[in-house]
């Protein structure tokens, strides 16, 4: 059960990258990753996480994991994915486990 959710975190990095940089996402892309069993328990731990990741001040974008910015969408999407993978990875691992856990 926990090695599913750890797959499931790390399918789930790059869209929650994707949300947090303001890059539109798909329901259904959140679907193709995860099933659609677990795409409403994905995608409600993607929007958490990725609040945790970006703060906005005025238009611009600044990584809240290490108060760099400002920076463009694609910008932090890059710098997201290259310097906070493991990171996030490991947050949305554990929103995940919450999640499943309200809903047993
Ligand atoms: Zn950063």
């Amino acid at each position: 059960m926990d090695s599913g959710i750890s797959i499931t975190a790390e399918k789930l990095v790059e869209v929650t990258t994707k949300y947090a940089s303001k890059i539109s996402v798909k329901d259904e892309e959140i679907e193709r990753l995860v099933g659609i069993s677990m795409r409403n328990i994905a995608k409600t731990s993607v929007q958490r996480v990725s609040f945790w990741l970006v703060e906005e001040r005025g238009n611009l974008l600044y990584c809240k994991l290490c108060n760099k910015g400002p920076f463009t969408k694609k910008g932090l999407y890059l710098h997201l994915l290259r310097l906070h993978k493991d990171e996030i990875k490991a947050l949305i691992e554990d929103e995940l486990k919450h999640e499943i856990k309200a809903i047993l």
